[in-house]
């Protein structure tokens, strides 16, 4: 049984703490989302822990 039309899952988005609703782009990925967006997926990054800079420091 597939998820019937206008009763789709939600859920709260770890950055921007906003709810969304579930999209067909993320049919085979639902379980791993865990934000609204690109952007937000990639503030996750941005701001938060401090990465290892990849490069050599001068
Ligand atoms: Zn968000």
């Amino acid at each position: 049984m597939a998820v019937k039309k206008g009763d789709l899952p939600q859920k709260t988005c770890a950055i921007c703490g906003r709810p969304f609703t579930w999209r067909k782009k993320w049919a085979k990925v639902w379980d791993e989302v865990r934000y609204c967006s690109d952007r937000c997926r990639r503030e996750r990054r941005s701001s938060g822990q401090a990465e290892r800079p990849s490069s050599t420091q001068s």
